[in-house]
């Protein structure tokens, strides 16, 4: 892997990065820090349950609490799932690694020291591949991941005079991965963040959930003119949206070229970005910094990985989204645009494939991929996001979106009668075609009673008639109308031929 500053792993991109200012254009250059909360029943030394929610200190074992002469014991589940999620970000599995205490006090963490992993971590360098918004993809560098052990939470708006601590959260196991410099800008970065997020949720290995502190990230960001060496960096602390990423770097890169360009220099800090304000201030400097004094942690044997777990956890993989991406273009000739919407979410990728071939298991033909794929995306998955409803609760399942797409490949009714009746099943459920049988949507094929309805349009309207002799895209007024009249039921290919036949173009 090369992460020089020439190096660009980007194809097909098109867009400009480069942020303009008083001086010429600027690069934005970002490395992330992303914490990830391990999926798994209990924490990462202790028995206790990393349960969301439940009443503050409930789940607190005497390790988490750091009563004396406690021990930490490695919880192994937590183990495989940062293996799993070193094999998924095409990392290197170290065989050997080491826990180390570092030491700070934080009111919330009250060994005084967290346990992590500093000089040999569990997973050392990989590759993410992200596909960005303008169709181009890029590799981005993960230069390592570590497990750790995360704080409680300090509760200031309990009590007038006095802060609380919650240690339900104390002692979980983290994921933290770090990224090369490789980021080029905001969008790319949120890009970024997005891909690592479905492949652990691919994994299994960490919900992703940010609303909950699940997934969040420390933004290290510095700007420099195109070609130049690294800028000095600030490090923004702890974001928790997407959104707020790309806000953060944003002001931050702006923030700092115009110090640079009014003459000043770039000081190493630690900042806050501010979800109001939209602005980023500072938090501590580099003399502020502080000295971890990381040594190994004596109470822990160095983790060594048998090579049988390793092959046994790299054969359990799950179809990740880039092959799972590259198989439905292969096998359902979708475009990569469509092919990587569907897999964003593993659970829209397997309603997508239900769809398709669920018509095949039911003894049917394998429904239209590209048809599928249409209704998947714009109608079911816009509709999830415009409603903020997950695809697992989705009021249309796989089986009645596939019989509507039947009733569509029948002809038995239009592409606008289809979604009329993807609204019915929508907020009422049922049966598709029941539903089109009860409410008589069944689309007009009868040619002469068509014909019919063109014939009195025709006749009531001369003058449209003569305009459309001269002019032929009239005949679309004609359309609309004959449509109408069969309350959208009629074929609109047949209404078509029937306007030209008659009107004689
Ligand atoms: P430290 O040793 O202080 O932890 P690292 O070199 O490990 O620093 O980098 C921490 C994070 O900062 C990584 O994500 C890395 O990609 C990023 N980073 C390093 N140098 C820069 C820079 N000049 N501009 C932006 N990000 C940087
Ligand atoms: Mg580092």
């Amino acid at each position: 892997m090369n992460s020089s500053p020439s190096h660009d792993g980007r194809t097909g991109a098109k867009k400009s990065k480069l942020i303009e200012g008083a001086t010429g254009d600027w690069e934005v250059v970002i490395g992330m820090e992303v914490h990830a909360q391990v999926t798994a029943k209990a924490k990462l030394f202790s028995g206790a349950a990393t349960a969301f929610g439940g009443e503050p200190n409930a789940h607190v074992s005497f390790v988490d609490a750091a009563m004396p002469g406690m021990l930490p014991v490695i919880n192994a589940e937590c183990v495989r799932q940062a293996v799993r999620t070193g094999l998924g970000l095409n990392a290197k599995i170290n065989r050997k690694s080491v826990f180390d205490r570092k030491n700070y006090f934080y009111p919330d963490l009250p060994q005084g020291y967290q346990i992590s992993q500093y000089q040999s971590p569990i997973v050392g360098e990989g590759e993410v591949l992200v596909d960005l918004a303008d169709g181009g993809t890029m590799q981005v560098g993960i230069e390592r991941l570590h497990l750790e052990q995360d704080a409680g939470k300090s509760l200031h708006d309990q009590h007038a005079t006095m802060s609380l601590v919650d240690l339900n959260r104390s002692g979980a196991a983290l994921m933290e991965i770090v990224t090369r410099p490789d980021l080029r800008s905001a969008d790319e970065a949120k890009a970024f963040i997005g891909k690592l997020r479905t492949i652990l949720r691919y994994l299994g290995t960490c919900d992703g959930d940010m609303e909950k502190g699940h997934l969040r990230a420390d933004i290290n960001v510095s700007v420099r003119k195109p070609g130049a060496p690294y800028g000095t960096r600030c490090e923004i602390k702890n974001l928790n949206s997407i959104r707020f990423i790309g806000q953060a770097i944003e002001h931050e890169a702006r923030r700092q070229i115009a110090i640079i360009e009014d003459g000043g220099t770039i000081e190493q800090e630690t900042r806050l970005f501010d979800p109001e304000k939209g602005e980023t201030r500072s938090m501590r400097n580099k003399e502020e910094a502080h000295d971890y004094r990381y040594f190994p942690d004596p109470d822990l044997l160095p983790l060594e990985l048998p090579p049988s777990l390793l092959a046994d956890l790299a054969s359990h993989l799950p179809e990740l989204p880039d092959e799972k991406k590259v198989r439905f273009m292969r096998e359902y000739a979708l475009s990569g645009y469509d092919a990587g919407v569907l897999v964003a979410e593993r659970e829209t990728a397997e309603f997508f494939e239900t769809v398709v071939n669920g018509g095949a298991q039911g003894g049917g033909a394998r429904r239209d991929p590209k048809l599928a794929a249409n209704w998947v995306i714009n109608e079911l998955a816009g509709r999830l996001n415009r409603e903020g409803k997950e695809i697992a609760a989705a009021p249309v399942s796989a089986a009645q979106l596939g019989a509507i797409l039947d009733l569509i490949a029948e002809s038995a009714i239009s592409g606008k009668i289809a979604k009329e009746v993807f609204d019915i099943v929508w907020s009422e459920g049922g049966d598709p075609r029941a539903i089109v049988a009860a409410r008589g949507l069944k689309q007009m094929t009868d040619l002469s009673a068509i014909e019919k309805l063109v014939v009195e349009i025709l006749a009531g309207n001369p003058d449209k008639v003569a305009d459309a002799k001269r002019n032929p895209k009239a005949i679309g007024w004609f359309v609309g109308q004959v449509m109408k009249a069969s309350g959208g039921k009629a074929n609109p290919q047949a209404v078509n031929d029937l306007l030209r036949k008659r009107i004689g173009i």
